[in-house]
């Protein structure tokens, strides 16, 4: 069969104005988010440190995907029109994004208000996980200390993900004490 050129964002393959306009916009939203990010100035070992916290391999690619806004809250599958509604299915009162599911939840402020990193105040105002990570970071003056803070917070998210997922998939409620004692 000879190549040919398929436009693969519709059904038949053809580009038609509609479908064009759609992808247009979706690249500017997601260039505008990243664009928060990426005008951000990071520190030449930023990714290295995530990459290297001393913790399980899999919350090092969990906090990889916090920081790069890839985790499936429901914000971003709502985007991806892989979900019906963007709201947080816990609370039901915000838009479920990475932010608000890790940080700012009614029962996620609960975890960070009991767990002792002291980051307690923090937390709920930053902007997005990048710059708190950033910030954490920040908060150290050299690589084996950040390297353990940033892995800290990345454990208590993971756990908090996790409490989050229950509830989703299997309706075990969530409960910031037992998040705590992990
Ligand atoms: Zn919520």
């Amino acid at each position: 069969m000879e190549d040919s050129l398929v436009w693969h964002h519709s059904h038949r393959g053809i580009y038609d104005v509609k479908s064009g306009y759609r992808v247009a916009v979706e690249a500017k939203q997601s260039a505008a988010l990243s664009g928060a990010s990426s005008s951000l100035l990071l520190p030449k070992d930023f990714w290295k440190v995530i990459w290297s916290t001393p913790v399980p391999p899999k919350i090092r690619n969990f906090w990889w995907r916090v920081c790069c806004n890839k985790l499936a809250s429901k914000e971003n599958l709502f985007r991806r029109r892989c979900s019906d509604s963007q709201q947080c299915p816990i609370c039901n009162a915000s838009v479920e994004s990475i932010e608000h599911l890790l940080f700012r939840c009614d029962w996620t402020r609960a975890v960070w208000f009991a767990c002792d990193l002291g980051l307690r105040s923090e937390v709920g105002l930053c902007p997005s996980a990048k710059i708190w990570t950033l910030s954490l970071m920040e908060m150290c003056s050299n690589v084996k200390d950040r390297k353990e803070i940033v892995g800290k917070a990345a454990v208590v998210c993971w756990f908090i993900w996790k409490a989050r997922n229950d509830w989703v998939f299997s309706q075990s409620p969530v409960n910031p004490q037992a998040v705590v004692g992990m």
